[in-house]
């Protein structure tokens, strides 16, 4: 038996290439490979939609805009009131990203609005 640990099996599915090159690389290279990985990871893992909606709402539509998400949404009050759901409401959401990676989700009351049956 080989006093050295046993050469990891890589994850099934892996390009055999990868594993090869993978297996030319120094420490410091396998670093740099796995935070690149990380960025691509992030870069990859787009969430499709921002928006968090309050626990009740009902998200009717999202659109993507230049700089905001077009969201349109009905609203239940909760209460207990004959008029739920309230709306739909149209809402202009920004995202604020912060130095620590993380974002803050402005919602801007637009007004009522119709929506076409489609
Ligand atoms: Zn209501």
């Amino acid at each position: 038996m080989s006093r050295y640990p046993k050469k990891p099996t890589p994850p099934e599915g892996m390009p055999e290439q990868l594993v090869a090159d993978l297996n030319q690389l120094n420490a410091e290279d396998l670093r740099k490979t796995i935070i690149h990985a990380q960025e691509l990871l992030n870069f990859h893992d787009e969430t499709p939609s921002p928006v968090e909606p309050n626990s009740g709402d009902d998200i009717l539509k999202v659109t993507e805009r230049d700089g905001y998400t077009e969201v349109v949404k009905q609203v239940f009050c909760g209460e207990d009131c004959g008029d739920c759901p309230h709306g739909p409401y149209l809402y202009h959401v920004e995202q604020e990203p912060h130095p620590d990676g993380t974002e803050t989700s402005y919602w801007r009351f637009i007004g009522e609005v119709q929506l076409d049956d489609e």
